[in-house]
């Protein structure tokens, strides 16, 4: 590897960089993964779970591309849930418990599978530049290894500072140690760097807990599974369980207030919002006399457990105290205690839709660097920096994708244009095509894309044209097919639903609430057409979305059109906004900072207004 150039240098083997790494070597660039430690290579820093609420999205979104979170989650699942079932579909999230050391390993099996990665342990603590080009990277031996692009992925490592109590040390994570030099690289050569912090429960010994006191939390009883591609789907699965505080452990938390960290303002920094410590939780919601907590197994085997819902800060002395004051948590043994971490991110506004930094060419940084939180939020961005690194290197045009395309699209708008100052997870509220970005649809969105760019297989592509051709044919079943009344008034007075008077086409009936595909099942003409076509489960829940969500979807794609016209109005590279003289003055100032390359992408910048956007309009001729 000494003396080699390789076409894209990838720091850091977290989520993140794992994902860049294989896109980047899967489209046939020549890649190093450079990381501080092989062992942990998509070790997971928190929780021990994949997908959710909008994440779930994200991770079917990184798989209907090909990348491979979706693959790796699979592989080490030990509980499926789809949240939100009973919402509609566009907020059914799939979510899975994980085995944590599955997990990492499977993340360093693939990669080694993965032709053209070369991996190499050491910290990197500088980059190569000439001019304004990045050339290779230097490691804290003082090796040189040369790159012709670089894609920063240093999670929460760059001056990290961990925090239990009053005590504090340099680390990246628990047991491993912060990455310096790089910071004060960039910081020198023009960017604008912040502190963000974050934290993470204590790690407890399983068999020092009596489950008899928790409630019990099954996974779903016909799991599901995250990959658009074969494989397994859980057969059998480990159960979480549920206890909570109490005003007894809120007081014995209180005690350690003063040495908190978050509390004697050693702690600056901003934490996630909706990720809160529990000592936040007690501070904010005075009045709630109970927090839930979610007892979760890290992996198959192991006794560890996972005690979401207690990150903490505290001293360690008051984090155990109190725990044991929990019920069904007596005679807790601690693994590990909770701990804050402060690390050092960069203002995303400094990137392009890319993640190409604005300031130095050939130079991508995803994942946590950008203030994102998440495995979700960070795989998905290492996976587009690495395409656009491969892409840019082979003078291709960018692969973007636009806000009604995908959630990853909306991530990577949202973090370019607005910024973030505190830690950024993505939400379905934050997408205002939800309809269209579901989870049961990112093959068809996104496997055409990116196959196109040459990252997707063209056994992907196969299968989702086949469940696009299965389950219109299914759909135009249900339009061609009549049903009569006495087939189908028992379903329809089974669910509340007026009676039919004469016989009528089965797509109406089934577009009417209550009535699912379940129900429609029941009929013998629908049962004898799935079977005859072996159809599966995936075809006829898209089938059943695009019959009752027909409106809705139609309703997006429209308001979805009219945005792409104002896609369309290109602002050029170097505009002077300041000619502009009727833009207000934070506009102006907004607009110079961020540059937006349309002026769809500079409406959604704070501060620029709808009359900001006329003078925009005018001035370009529309
Ligand atoms: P990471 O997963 O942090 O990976 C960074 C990788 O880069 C590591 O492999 C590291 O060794 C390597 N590296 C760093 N610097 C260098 C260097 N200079 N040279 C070589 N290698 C380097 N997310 C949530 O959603 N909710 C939470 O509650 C939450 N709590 C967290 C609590 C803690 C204590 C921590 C540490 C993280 C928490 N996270 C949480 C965040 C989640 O872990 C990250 O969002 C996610 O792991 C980010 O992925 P990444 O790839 O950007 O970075």
């Amino acid at each position: 590897m000494f003396g080699e150039v390789y076409d894209v240098i990838v720091v850091g083997g977290g989520h993140a960089g794992a994902e860049a790494a294989a896109a980047a070597a899967n489209m046939g660039s020549k890649t190093l993964l450079a990381t501080m430690n092989l062992q942990t290579i998509g070790q997971m820093s928190c929780n021990p779970a994949m997908g959710g609420i909008a994440k779930g999205q994200i991770v079917r979104e990184i798989d209907a591309l090909g990348g491979y979170s979706g693959i790796i989650s699979d592989k080490s699942a030990i509980q499926f849930k789809m949240l939100n079932k009973s919402k509609g579909p566009a907020m059914w999230s799939p979510r899975v418990q994980s085995d944590r050391m599955r997990f990492a390993e499977e993340w360093r099996l693939a990669l080694e599978r993965t032709p053209n990665v070369d991996f190499y342990q050491e910290m990197i603590q500088g980059l190569l530049l000439e001019g304004n080009k990045v050339v290779g990277v230097k490691t804290s031996l003082g090796i040189d290894i040369r790159g012709k692009a670089v894609v920063l992925t240093n999670g929460t490592f760059l001056n990290g500072l961990i925090h239990i109590g009053d005590k504090q040390f340099g680390g990246g994570r628990a047991g491993e140690k912060a990455a310096t030099g790089i910071t004060e690289q960039l910081t020198k050569l023009g960017f604008e760097s912040g502190r963000m912090k974050t934290g993470t429960p204590p790690r407890v010994d399983g068999r020092s807990l009596d489950y008899s006191k928790m409630i019990v939390q099954p996974g779903d009883a016909i799991p599901e599974k995250f990959s658009y591609l074969d494989t397994p789907v859980l057969t059998e699965q480990r159960d979480c369980y549920m206890s909570h505080t109490s005003t007894l452990v809120h007081d014995l938390l209180k005690e350690g207030f003063d040495r908190s960290p978050m509390f004697n303002g050693r702690i600056k920094s901003i934490g996630p919002r909706y990720c809160p410590s529990i000592e936040d939780k007690i501070n904010r919601f005075a009045d709630k006399d109970s927090h839930q907590l979610f007892v979760e197994p890290e992996g198959w085997d192991t006794v560890e457990v996972y005690v979401n819902g207690f990150s903490t800060s505290l001293p360690e002395d008051v984090q155990f105290k109190a725990l044991r004051s929990v019920v069904g948590f007596e005679k807790v043994k601690f693994f590990r205690p909770g701990y804050a971490i402060e690390y050092d991110y960069f203002p995303p506004t400094q990137l392009k839709h890319t993640l190409e930094t604005k300031l130095v060419e050939n130079l991508y940084f995803a994942g946590q660097i950008n203030g994102t939180t998440g495995y979700e939020e960070a795989a998905s961005q290492g996976l587009m920096a690495g395409i656009n690194a491969h892409l840019k290197l082979n003078e291709k045009e960018p692969f973007i994708l636009k806000r009604d395309e995908a959630y990853i699209g909306v991530l990577i708008d949202d973090l370019i244009t607005k910024g973030t100052e505190e830690p950024y997870r993505m939400f379905t509220s934050r997408a205002e095509y939800r309809t269209l970005l579901r989870q049961d649809n990112a093959d068809l969105r996104l496997t055409p894309k990116s196959y196109a760019i040459g990252l997707a297989s063209e056994d992907r592509l196969k299968r989702r044209e086949e469940k696009e051709r299965r389950s219109a044919a299914l759909v135009s079943f249900f339009k061609k097919t009549s049903v009569i009344p006495e087939d189908i008034n028992p379903i329809l007075d089974r669910v509340n639903s007026s009676l039919v008077k004469q016989s009528d086409k089965m797509f109406k009936v089934f577009s009417r609430p209550n009535v699912t595909m379940e129900h429609m099942m029941e009929l013998k003409s629908v049962s004898d057409y799935v079977a005859e076509n072996d159809l599966g489960r995936e075809e006829m829940e898209q089938a059943e979305i695009q019959i009752k969500y027909a409106g809705y979807i139609e309703k997006e794609k429209n308001n979805a059109d009219k945005l792409h016209r104002l896609e369309n109005v290109k602002i050029p590279d170097n505009f002077d906004y300041r000619k502009l003289k009727s833009l207000s003055f934070e506009a102006r100032e907004k607009l110079e900072a961020i540059r937006p390359v349309t002026i769809s992408q500079a409406s959604r910048i704070s501060g620029v207004s709808p009359s900001d956007i006329s003078v925009l309009l005018v001035y370009m001729g529309r």
